[in-house]
């Protein structure tokens, strides 16, 4: 059987590689349209900051390493047609420019997502970039080098433009985020997100909010100025923008396979799309929200992991669910860190639920042990049964480690005072007596 998967980096790397393990005689042959496949974006912006000196560390899996499994990959080719009705595949060459055809018996799309680009006046200035893919981080290390710029906007106050806004601070720039809304990180309750605006005020990161790119002025070709919508000019010799991408859609819509409620591709609980035979995962397929039960579109690079390899063991013969997401996530801006599962209030309260939140501050450790962080947190439970519905931190302190217990907790469908009672690894270094979380749980039960 041939399996042949569209998209090289995450779900597509994770698809191949696990289809592989499933059975050792398929034939597994990988398409990616860029130069470079199998690498971290997520790593990018710490390339970018020279906290990672070798960008080519964040790249996972080579095409050599990939042929090694017997996992044929072929990168700068981009699948340009799907006849799903033959089976086939177009294949441009896109260092040759020619076109061929290839069967396939079992097809994965890991089309994955682009950076949404505002058309408007300016926008191809040097100076102007987006962060996505290797090349784009190529383009963004030689804008550095040749530009030296002094002050930076970053379109866009979602986690790629607040870890941006680090580090290119930690490069010396002086940086403005501008985004739209009238606050920052819409997934958090307000207050918290609050406390995540005011340390970048900390941090001497300026911030306007209410207010859209309108367009960009340049001199000699290159980025000078911002201009909003609502008429304010910035002074910018780089403007990074981030605000949000959108699914690789086209190629899989074009073929006939149907689209979900989120506009990106609709998957079942096997990754299995409209057309039989045919899978998609990764950052071009939506999946389902656990706690809302409702379709949910989240680019993330674990959940392309995590789908990858369903659809990979899927398409080689076997039978994998993937059950779904709970929208956990984290992201770091300087030393804060700031992370998000399940629900927050408000989408509680529109998932139908009856919401009660806690919010309290406390040591990541025993308030004796020298080193100790704060953070804080907030649980959100419903009224009704005591159900842990969600949980959000911000904080210089052990964030993820709340996060992933509550993410483990809303896994089981805990409630605040089951949770109340877990016995969690307890020593002065490591926790405080009774963790953050017991504490805000037992104020909820
Ligand atoms: P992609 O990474 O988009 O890969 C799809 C690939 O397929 C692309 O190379 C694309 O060019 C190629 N392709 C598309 N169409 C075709 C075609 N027709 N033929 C051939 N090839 C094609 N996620 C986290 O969970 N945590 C993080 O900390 C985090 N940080 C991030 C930081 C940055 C700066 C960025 C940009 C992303 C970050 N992400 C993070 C998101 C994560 O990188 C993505 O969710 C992940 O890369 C998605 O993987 P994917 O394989 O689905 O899609």
């Amino acid at each position: 059987m041939r399996i042949i998967v569209i998209g090289g980096v995450a779900a597509g790397a994770k698809a191949a590689a696990k289809a592989r393990r499933i059975d050792a005689s398929h034939e597994i042959i990988m398409y990616q349209d860029e130069a470079e496949m199998s690498y971290s974006a997520c790593g990018m912006p710490y390339v970018i900051s020279g906290v990672i000196e070798n960008e080519r560390s964040i790249i996972i899996r080579t095409p050599e390493e990939f042929a090694k499994q017997g996992i044929q990959v072929w990168t700068r080719h981009r699948v340009v047609a799907i006849d799903a009705a033959k089976q086939q595949l177009t294949v441009k060459n896109l260092n040759e420019d020619t076109v061929t055809s290839i069967g396939y018996d079992r097809l994965i799309i890991a089309t994955g997502a682009a950076p949404i680009v505002p058309s408007v006046p300016g926008i191809t200035l040097q100076g102007v970039l987006t962060l996505r893919s290797f090349s784009d981080l190529a383009r963004f290390k030689t804008t550095l080098t040749e530009l030296q710029p002094r002050h930076a906007v970053i379109i866009g106050a979602g986690y790629i433009g607040l870890e941006l806004a680090e580090t290119l601070h930690s490069l010396g720039i002086k940086t403005t985020l501008l985004e739209k809304s009238l606050r920052i990180l819409p997934k958090f309750d307000p207050d918290m997100a609050q406390l995540v605006h005011d340390y970048l005020l900390e941090n001497q990161v300026d911030i306007l909010l209410g207010d859209g790119l309108a367009q960009l002025n340049g001199s000699d070709g290159k980025v000078s100025a911002v201009q909003t919508e609502t008429g304010r000019i910035i002074p910018a010799d780089l403007v990074v923008v981030a605000i949000g991408v959108k699914p690789n859609v086209n190629l899989a819509q074009a073929a006939g396979i149907q689209l979900g409620c989120t506009g990106a591709i609709a998957v079942d609980a096997r990754m299995a799309t409209s057309i039989s035979g045919i899978y998609a995962a990764g950052d071009c397929c939506e999946t389902l929200n656990r706690l809302t039960g409702q379709p949910t579109w989240l680019p993330l690079g674990d959940i392309a992991n995590l789908q990858g390899r369903v659809a990979g063991e899927n398409a080689a013969g076997g039978d994998a669910l993937f059950p779904g997401v709970l929208g956990t996530a984290i992201f770091k801006t300087f030393k804060c860190a700031v992370a998000i599962t399940g629900l927050s209030e408000k989408a509680a309260f529109d998932a139908g639920y009856n919401p009660v939140s806690v919010k309290m501050t406390a040591n990541d450790c025993a308030g004796y042990y020298p080193g100790k962080q704060v953070l804080t947190l907030t649980l959100t439970a419903n009224r009704n049964d005591g159900r842990l519905l969600g949980c959000q931190a911000v904080g210089s302190g052990k964030v993820d480690k709340i996060i992933d217990i509550a993410a483990t907790a809303l896994l089981g469908r805990l409630t605040c005072s089951e949770l109340e009672n877990a016995d969690f690894a307890y020593a002065p270094p490591f926790s405080p007596v009774l963790s953050p979380i017991i504490v805000a749980a037992s104020l909820l039960s």
